[in-house]
């Protein structure tokens, strides 16, 4: 075999200004960022993308920050690891929930080197990170040298590897508000092989009211059982104002699975994720509820 990855024109911007303009310049043709590459060098390896430039924005500096504010909340710069997140102080001491779902996302080489940005920015539905930040209410700041954009991150994916992101634009930021008191949050993935990606996933926000007792709001995202990730906000309906035990959480599971729309893969078929969901959403309530009374 003569190339494994064929040709194509590489740039290495050290600036998000400069990034920014090689976007301006080459977006509208076939043209790739690439940051940790974890995803985009085996979908080049195997053709199913053979972009003619690509625009490498690891170098990039500043975009690998993580920041807490009380007021602010959490902010994710692009270029953050996996790694990075996990092992951050702030963000085990306030967004534990975060650290603990990079901790199982795939191996510690993958983490080391792949960026939040670019999982995000991939559009894959079995990616942990976005039901995960669904949940918890994130948003995902978008760039370009037209200026910036913020949306929520449950509006970003819109399909199957498909991003509101713009030829453009690049993510630049994901914003996490602070949590609200008597907050718990959890996620959960099933997967095949440990570690791997999920056949599916749930994440779980529960808030509940003075009385410590009564669901004051809930967030309930699921993974890789719909084209993107998405809020199951039928089963959302029936936690609200409610004091949540067992037999309420077995029917918001029983909601959620009615109201995904999975596909069934190599793996397994359309109903075990729908069981899956229904087994996922009444285990995943009752962990965040119980960290919500301990809130
Ligand atoms: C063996 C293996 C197992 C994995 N298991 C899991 C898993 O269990 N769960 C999981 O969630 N992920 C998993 N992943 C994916 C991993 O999380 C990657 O880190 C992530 O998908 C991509 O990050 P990256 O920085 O490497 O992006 P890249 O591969 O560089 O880019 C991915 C895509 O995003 C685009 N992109 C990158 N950065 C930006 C940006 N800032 N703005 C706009 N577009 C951008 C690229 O153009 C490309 O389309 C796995 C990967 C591997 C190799």
């Amino acid at each position: 075999m003569k190339n494994i990855i064929f040709d194509f024109e590489y740039f290495n911007p050290k600036t998000l200004e400069e990034a920014l303009k090689l976007l301006a310049q080459y977006g509208e043709d076939e043209c790739k960022i690439i940051a940790g590459g974890q995803s985009l060098t085996i979908l080049m390896k195997q053709r199913l993308l053979t972009p003619q430039y690509l625009i490498d924005i690891k170098g990039v500096a500043g975009m690998d920050y993580i920041t807490f504010d009380e007021k602010e909340g959490l902010k994710i710069g692009a270029l953050a690891t996996h790694r990075a997140i996990e092992k951050d102080p702030v963000i085990k001491s306030k967004y534990s929930v975060l650290a603990e779902m990079e901790q199982n996302l795939s191996s510690v080489e993958t983490r080391n080197w792949g960026t939040i940005g670019g999982n995000v920015a991939h559009g894959d539905t079995a990616g942990d990170p976005v039901p995960l930040l669904i949940a918890l209410n994130a948003k995902v700041k978008m760039s370009s040298a037209k200026g910036d954009r913020v949306v929520e991150m449950e509006e970003f994916t819109t399909d199957y590897f498909e991003t509101l992101l713009e030829h453009d634009e690049l993510l630049s930021e994901i914003q996490v508000p602070v949590l609200p008191p008597h907050t718990g949050v959890q996620y959960t993935k099933f997967s095949q092989i440990t570690g791997d990606h999920a056949t599916a996933s749930v994440g779980m926000m529960i808030t509940l009211g003075s009385d410590k007792a009564t669901c004051s709001d809930v967030r309930i995202a699921l993974g890789a059982v719909s084209p993107a990730p998405m809020r199951a906000t039928k089963a959302e309906e029936l936690l609200k104002g409610k004091k949540i035990d067992d037999a309420l959480l077995a029917k918001a599971g029983q909601a959620a699975s009615e109201e995904c729309s999975p596909d069934a893969d190599a793996e397994v078929s359309e109903e075990y994720k729908r069981e899956l969901v229904k087994v996922l959403v009444k285990r995943v309530g009752g962990e965040a509820l119980a960290r919500a009374k301990k809130a």
